[in-house]
């Protein structure tokens, strides 16, 4: 185990993200999928965001910082090396569950476990682990190498020594962070969430375009990015299960995904990541 070495599960678009972050801040970092193919995705999408971090004179040699990336389908490999790991595999309780459990019988108990869920309970996430006191919420924001916020999220039994660490990883990442107590949604998801399935609603409803909501927004507002294509950005699949989970924690329907989203998800219109959302993402 090295303490220069930070383990990410999930190459998905937030566990890519961080994991190219983490090596761009002189980090090895280990990536953990379920299957090759969606590891080398992920490989694949941190060496072209590099190179182009590298055209634009962000960093000095993209190909160095990808030497500090590998790419794995074994849980143990990241248990095995990393002194830190942050999940970011799909938003689902069970899947976060299965995941700490196996971390946790796993990993040293001086590994630090954090997860970067938007909106789920750390402390149920801890629950199933037999330390949950190294376990934390470590919610970065999309694009993790662009967003400068990481919301630190303090589950009922975190330790002082796991929140020290990872204040001193955000630090060393370059970001700043901000406490927060576990609560459902946090303090960015529980506002960010309403913001966006009203604007989707209001689209539904045929109040305007998403075009016209957004610019709303980003002229009247002053907001960088309107609601709806901060959505195509994120991912609708994912604000459904946010969505649905702080509609029913906080007992709340201002968070029910309307049928419109519903709709886009099902026809497997998530935003960008599959080229369609709110925005058609293959044309521009
Ligand atoms: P994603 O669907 O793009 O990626 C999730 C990845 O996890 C997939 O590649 C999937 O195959 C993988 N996975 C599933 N089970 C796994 C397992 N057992 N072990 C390892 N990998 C596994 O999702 P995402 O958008 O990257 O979101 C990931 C997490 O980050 C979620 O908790 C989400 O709420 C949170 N988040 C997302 C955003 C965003 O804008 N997308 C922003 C902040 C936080």
């Amino acid at each position: 185990m090295s303490s220069r070495t930070i383990g990410v599960i999930g190459a998905g678009t937030m566990g890519s993200g961080i994991a190219q972050l983490a090596a761009q801040n002189g980090f090895d970092v280990v990536m953990r999928d379920i299957e090759q193919e969606l590891v080398d995705d992920g490989l694949a999408r941190i060496e072209t965001d590099l190179r182009e971090a590298e055209e634009r004179e962000i960093i000095e040699d993209a190909a160095a910082a990808f030497e500090h990336v590998s790419g794995t389908t074994e849980l143990e490999a990241v248990a095995d090396e990393a002194s830190f790991i942050v999940e970011a595999a799909p938003e689902e309780m069970e899947i976060k569950q299965a995941i700490f459990e196996e971390l946790d019988e796993l990993a040293d108990p001086d590994v630090v476990l954090g997860s970067n869920t938007s909106s789920l309970s750390i402390t149920d996430i801890a629950s199933v682990t037999d330390h949950p006191g190294r376990v934390i919420g470590t919610h970065f924001f999309n694009p993790p190498v662009k967003m400068k916020l990481v919301e630190l999220i303090t589950g009922h039994h975190t330790s002082d020594e796991t929140l020290d660490r990872a204040e001193a990883l955000a630090e060393d990442l370059g970001r700043e962070s901000i406490v927060v107590d576990d609560f459902p949604g946090f303090a960015t998801s529980r506002l960010g969430l309403v913001l966006g399935m009203e604007a989707a609603r209001m689209v539904q409803e045929g109040v305007a375009s998403a075009e016209d909501i957004d610019t709303a927004m980003e002229m009247g507002y002053n907001h960088p990015v309107g609601p709806l294509k901060l959505g195509d950005y994120n991912g609708w699949d994912v604000r459904v299960e946010v969505g649905e989970y702080l509609a029913d924690e906080l007992g709340a329907d201002v968070y029910r995904p309307p049928q419109i989203v519903k709709k886009m998800v099902r026809a497997g219109d998530y935003g960008v990541k599959t080229g369609r959302g709110f925005y058609d993402w293959d044309e521009e």
